[in-house]
């Protein structure tokens, strides 16, 4: 949720910074926002540059890649055309080709049609091969649930930048348990377990909104609660809203594509 150019003068400025202290900016050597609010019950910073880089783990040649969507799973594109989506400039603008959908830069981010509550979400996404940019200027993306909560998408491959904003971090308030990334170019899987929040009928908060995620068969974040809804550079409070929304998918002007993305609703006990 961040500009590039607005990434590249924070860059810039941190990079100025920390001309005096070599030692740290090699350990960081992509720094963030010192300026951010705390998250809440951490103390990290929002985009905290400081954060410790997360472990790298490579992770196996394939897990859910082509994954056949199972058959109560409702298919949001199987790579021929984007019917299941509207953009929310309009009409969804993305470039739809060889099985694939890539981010038109401009065209603005889109969204499903169809809108749901608790589910599980399988997608497949590739950052650009031809690197370009760094830090979140490079394959950014994003799975914005309900236009609200994002698990980020970014090509995290030998590409620091603050942890709560590489790939798999829950953005801005919580990076990944591990780097689970794939190189530039490669197909990656996302299996993504959400649970809405819930309100009482009086409008407090019952049940934060929390994620299971998935990347390239290595878990990320285990039933990992939102704070509140995603913010660049700040922290918010949670805002009542609807049990169900739709799966958003990031324009943040890199061409990162996706490719086969189905959805299952997650029922209950008896
Ligand atoms: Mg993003």
């Amino acid at each position: 949720m961040l500009s590039t150019i607005t990434n590249r003068s924070i860059l810039f400025a941190a990079g100025l910074a920390l001309a005096s202290v070599g030692a740290i900016a090699a350990d960081h050597p992509t720094v963030g926002y010192t300026d951010t609010p705390f998250i809440p019950g951490q103390k990290w910073r929002v985009h905290d540059g400081t954060r410790p880089q997360r472990r790298v783990v490579t992770p196996g040649k394939t897990f859910s890649h082509l994954a056949p969507p199972p058959s109560d799973a409702t298919v949001l594109f199987d790579g021929h055309d984007l019917s299941k989506w509207k953009g929310t400039k309009g009409e969804a603008g993305w470039k739809v080709e060889k099985g694939y959908m890539e981010v038109a830069d401009g065209a603005g981010s889109i969204r499903t049609k169809e809108e749901f509550g608790d589910f599980q979400l399988h997608l497949e996404f590739a950052t650009p091969s031809v690197v370009k940019g760094d830090s979140q200027g490079r394959g950014n993306s994003g799975v914005i649930i309900y236009g609200i909560y994002e698990v980020q998408v970014l090509d995290s491959y030998n590409n620091p930048t603050y942890p709560d904003g590489q790939v798999g971090a829950m953005y801005g308030q919580f990076p990944p348990l591990v780097n689970a990334a794939k190189a530039p170019g490669e197909w990656q899987s996302y299996d993504i377990i959400f649970e809405s929040a819930q309100w009482d009928k009086e409008g407090k908060l019952t049940k934060k909104a929390n994620v299971t995620v998935i990347l390239n068969g290595v878990l990320l974040h285990n039933r990992k609660e939102f704070t509140g809804p995603v913010k660049h550079r700040d922290v918010a409070p949670y805002v009542q809203h609807a049990p169900k929304g739709p799966i958003e998918l990031q324009d943040h002007h890199n061409p990162t594509r996706f490719r086969n993305i189905w959805i299952r609703s997650v029922g209950e006990y008896d």
